[in-house]
């Protein structure tokens, strides 16, 4: 097939679910991608974040395959090595306690959930069920998840009824945020540290110090979802290291397999055993070809890895702020939201697309999640096609 081929394809027999650009994948490297005509373009969204390696990472690949040759999958019915050692490793390196394992950053939520659901109404003194979310935040797509999403609105009247009990915070609005707790006495409180769908906002550092002191006090469970800002992409392992906290229950998805499907939930000491044998489950939840990839992930992203992830966007930054057009940007590390002086962010992307470089919008901006493998020479190649686009 040929790239319109394709593209026929999919709009025959896919449900529309994405606006895809018109690129059809043939094959990638690095942080280089090749459509089926032999255009380059340098993935400067890296699957929104999932292929944190880049493409083809040698080690990754050789740890995969070799995976898929003993076994593809067992279910929760058995034991296997390497989900032992991806768990130890994902426990030690966050400081957490236990670790459930999922496909997806929807269903780690949903773990959350049920974790806190289950935590409230059967443990904490006082029986509660509420869960308080930030206005602008995106939790995925399930029901209860869209009940929590504040990024699209209008959810409720075309999927509605949709799971009830999630109350909204404005963000950073401490005042609210008080004023939520007392209302609704929450068995939890979820927030991205860093919004990514909501147009990459970083929470402020006293919004957060506020709402780990509310649960401290009320018995509330602090739920991070990191599916998006976690795993290296803002610089440190997990983003609530740079908050100066530890969360209850921490959701992670995205950069962990490398672009296999595999995400969760790392626990604490008061959430990790909080759920028992049959209530909670996924036939496919810590499959071992994408724990072997998540193994070779978390072996990769020691101190030294960080610290180049942390000068890589330092320098990314400091370029595109050089760009006249580029009026300010967000976000923390290698997840960066841009604003412009007069361009329109959703138009810049398409042109940025035409010219060889896959970026993605946010609400009301541009937004750009590169491998974390990313080179200088990458970066240097995609900012002169951010100049050629930008400069005119
Ligand atoms: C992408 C995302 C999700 C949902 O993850 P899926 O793997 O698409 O289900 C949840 N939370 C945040 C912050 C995300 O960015």
């Amino acid at each position: 097939m040929n790239s319109k081929e394709v593209m026929d394809t999919f709009d025959k027999y896919v449900v529309n679910t994405g606006a895809r650009f018109p690129v059809v994948y043939d094959h990638a490297e690095g942080a280089k991608v090749w459509d089926k005509d032999g255009k380059e373009y340098i993935e400067m969204c890296a699957g929104y974040g999932a292929n944190s390696l880049g493409y083809a990472d040698p080690d990754w690949l050789d740890a995969v395959i070799s995976q898929l040759k003993k076994f593809q999958h067992t279910s929760n019915l058995y034991y296997h090595e390497i989900g032992g050692i991806v768990a130890e490793k994902l426990v030690k390196k966050s400081g957490m306690k236990k670790v459930f394992f999922a496909n997806s950053g929807g269903e780690a939520n949903e773990a959350a959930y049920k974790i806190a659901r289950k935590y409230g109404n059967t443990i904490a003194d006082v029986h509660k069920n509420a869960i308080l979310y930030m206005q602008t935040s995106f939790h995925g797509r399930t029901i209860s998840e869209t009940a929590s999403t504040g990024s699209y609105p209008g959810m409720d009247a075309k999927f509605g009824p949709l799971t009830p009990g999630f109350f909204p915070v404005k963000i950073n609005d401490i005042e609210d945020l008080k004023k939520q707790v007392a209302e609704h006495n929450p068995c939890a409180i979820i927030m991205e540290l860093v919004q990514g769908e909501g147009g990459v906002i970083a929470m402020d550092q006293e919004f957060v110090d506020e709402a780990v002191r509310l649960c401290k006090d009320n018995d509330i469970l602090f739920i991070d979802d990191e599916v998006q800002a976690g795993i290296g992409r803002t610089g440190t392992f997990f983003t609530y290291e740079q908050y100066g906290f530890k969360p209850d229950i921490v959701s992670f998805a995205k950069g962990i397999g490398g672009g296999l499907p595999i995400g969760g939930v790392l626990t604490n000491e008061k959430t990790c055993d909080v759920l028992s044998a049959g209530e909670h489950g996924s036939t496919f939840g810590m499959n071992p070809a994408a724990c072997a990839g998540a193994n070779v992930v978390l072996d990769k992203m020691d101190d030294a890895f960080l610290k180049d992830v942390r000068e890589k966007a330092d320098y990314l930054r400091g370029e595109l702020l050089k760009i006249d057009e580029v009026k300010s940007l967000s976000g923390l590390g290698m997840m960066i939201g841009v604003d412009f002086k007069t361009r329109d962010y959703a138009q810049v992307v398409q042109e940025l697309c035409e010219n060889g470089v896959l970026a993605i919008t946010t609400h009301g901006r541009l937004r750009l999640l590169p491998p974390l493998t990313i080179t200088k020479d990458e970066i240097d190649q995609a900012l002169k096609i951010f100049h050629k686009v930008l400069d005119k």
